[in-house]
């Protein structure tokens, strides 16, 4: 097939196109139940709600003595306020005594307020006297109290289904005294590299060949975002051989298939070939550089679709093609409701002269200078310098339609998690 012919049949789409064609073949995986300790960057499947008041209790928020308001009315360092001090309360117990009228009871940051007591004065605010107490402070009802439901109320919606759960989630899950968490499974997704030039590391590197990075940078990638990374190997440039590995892959359950190398123009209908006799090609270009010949296929099995992503195989835009399209996909396949990356905006500092039509996304290193968030390109761009995205924490955001890029310009920049 010519390529004119292939450029035709497949017009080249936006970024927001190839994404929304990308996510309208993602479907949710079924839930199931973990225990919270292994939930970390799980994906809610249900709303948690609070089934108690969180503090269950109104506590004291200070070191201090416990009072009620009324009682320091008037206190200063000059005419201190005594209070007879009836007994004392630590966090974990119940107080032995209320406080009545002139009294005070010793309370300790996150114990019970005794009943009768509507204010807690710092122990800074007082001095002891005997069995007494010196208040030198006059303080309002509510001071340094934590009241009952201050955090979370019972029956309150807490954590929503989609939440992909950070450390403060499974703090909140235990919170509300949760064991378990209910949460979509872990998409299986299968990496597949091609090339007949490609060699695993560890194996001696013939005349001819080059190591392939990409099923290793996709692989922890998968693993980042919550997926189950299952390795294919290396296809050769065979279409009989990447259909075989792409059936074989099938059989393992994946929920996603990952394919790298194959879908530029010129080996194109290798992966082309093998996609079309199981299923069908859904894309294939992006308006974008670095990756711009991606491919989006399915694979059909025994009534199932399972979607297929043909990435280049230039090692940065195998990355770059994984964060703008996998990304999403692998979270949308866990029910997350958030799919776009953590984006913030940084002043550019250096100058590209020429640029074309496409979405450029370059390697850059972001720092604080005068308060100001700058991005500075990390070496060169072409796709297969892997040295300089290894060596950028950000990838700067170009629009198709600026014609260059000038130092001072404001840039959107999409974060690349440390
Ligand atoms: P392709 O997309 O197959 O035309 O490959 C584009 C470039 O990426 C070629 O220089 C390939 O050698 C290289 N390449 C393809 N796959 C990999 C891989 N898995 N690891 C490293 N480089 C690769
Ligand atoms: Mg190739």
């Amino acid at each position: 097939m010519e390529a004119g012919e292939v450029t035709g049949m497949y017009p080249m789409l936006s970024v927001e196109e190839a994404l929304g064609r990308v996510l309208s073949a993602i479907s949710p995986l079924p839930e199931e139940k973990v225990p919270v300790l292994e939930a970390l960057g799980r994906v809610t499947s249900r709303d948690v709600k609070a089934t108690c008041d969180v503090p269950p209790h109104a506590n004291s928020a200070m070191d201090g003595y416990a009072v009620r308001a009324q009682d320091t009315a008037g206190a200063s360092p000059k005419r201190p306020v005594r209070l007879h001090v009836a007994g004392e309360v630590a966090a974990g117990y119940v107080p032995p005594v209320q406080v009545l009228p002139g009294t005070a009871v010793r309370i300790m940051t996150g114990a019970p307020l005794p009943p009768g007591a509507d204010a807690v004065v710092r122990f800074e605010w007082t001095e002891p006297a005997g069995e007494d107490v010196l208040v030198k402070k006059a303080v309002p009802k509510g001071q340094d109290v934590r009241p009952a439901g201050e955090d979370v109320r019972a029956g309150e919606l807490v954590i929503p289904a989609g939440t992909r759960l950070r450390p403060q989630e499974l703090g909140m899950l235990a919170t509300l005294g949760e064991t378990e968490v209910w949460v979509h499974r872990r998409p299986r997704v299968g990496i597949l590299a091609t090339g007949d030039e490609l060699v695993e590391p560890g194996k001696p590197l013939p005349p001819g060949k080059i190591r392939n990075a990409n099923s290793y940078s996709n692989f922890a990638q998968v693993k980042r975002y919550g997926g189950i990374p299952v390795l294919l190997g290396v296809a050769r440039d065979r279409e009989e051989e990447v259909a075989a590995r792409l059936r074989a892959g099938l059989q393992q359950g994946l929920d996603l298939l990952l394919v790298s190398g194959g879908v530029s123009v010129g080996d194109f209908d290798v992966v082309k070939r093998a996609l079309a006799a199981a299923g069908k090609i859904d894309f294939w270009r992006v308006r974008m550089k670095p990756g711009k010949p991606l491919a989006l296929g399915r694979l059909c099995l025994g009534g199932r679709q399972v979607p297929v992503l043909g990435m280049p195989g230039n090692p940065v835009s195998a990355v770059v093609s994984f964060e703008l399209f996998a990304r999403p996909a692998i979270l949308a396949l866990q029910g997350a409701r958030a799919l776009s990356p953590p984006v913030a905006f940084a002043t550019f500092a250096d100058r590209v002269a020429e640029k074309d039509d496409r979405r450029h996304f370059l390697r850059v290193r972001l720092s604080l200078e005068g308060g100001e968030l700058v991005a500075r390109l990390t070496g060169g761009q072409g796709s297969g310098i892997l040295s300089s995205l290894v060596r950028a924490d950000a990838l700067a955001v170009i629009p198709e339609d600026w014609p260059c890029v000038e130092p001072g310009a404001r840039v959107q920049v999409i974060l690349l998690p440390p």
